[in-house]
């Protein structure tokens, strides 16, 4: 399988390569890497009220990038904005389930965040974590009752830190499949 990994807006592009490079240790038979391109962000994603981007919208803009490139089979759409879904107050991500495009946001994942003292590998291990998970949702997987799954859906940061960044055996299984018939 082959992954790009999409700038949405500003992001530094030491994050994407960390991440690009972690993703090829996790999903089998994948090639990861970063796309040249830098997408804006559309600003009609941007919620006045809310002061948060529609992470559905933003969601789009990776799945019409994605349609246009022959030479990657998914395409996961990395934002340094605070992205929300309707109904809840913020997501660190989303994607097609299954489908070609993810999204994850780096805005809640940073220690600074919190009030905390930055921590840049626990940000680079957060990081690859919901890039997996959304990776994992375009690959057909849903979310898993095993709380270390990676597939364990983060309702808080503290869901995220107590998954590892891979697979159960069960969740593994489902996703090899998935990428043999992938490419
Ligand atoms: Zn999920
Ligand atoms: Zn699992």
């Amino acid at each position: 399988m082959k992954v790009g990994v999409l700038a949405v807006g500003q992001v530094a592009p030491e994050v994407l390569n960390a991440l690009a490079q972690g993703l090829e240790r996790i999903f089998p038979d994948t090639n990861a890497f970063v796309i040249k391109q830098v997408l804006p962000l559309p600003k009609n994603a941007y919620d006045k009220t809310r002061k948060q981007y529609s992470s559905s919208l933003l969601l789009n803009v990776v799945k019409a990038f994605t349609s246009k490139r022959q030479d990657v089979h998914r395409v996961l759409g990395v934002v340094d904005v605070d992205i929300f879904v309707a109904g809840l107050n913020y997501v660190f991500g989303e994607a097609y389930t299954p489908g070609s495009a993810g999204l994850i946001s780096l805005w809640r994942l940073r220690q600074e965040f919190y009030g905390a003292k930055s921590d840049q590998a626990l940000f680079g291990l957060r990081t690859l974590k919901e890039a997996v998970h959304e990776l994992g949702h375009t690959l057909g997987l849903q979310h898993c009752r095993r709380s270390v799954c990676v597939m364990y859906f983060s309702n808080c940061i503290f869901d995220t830190d107590k998954k590892q960044s891979f697979f159960c055996d069960q969740c593994y299984l489902q996703a090899s499949i998935a990428i043999s018939n992938v490419g």
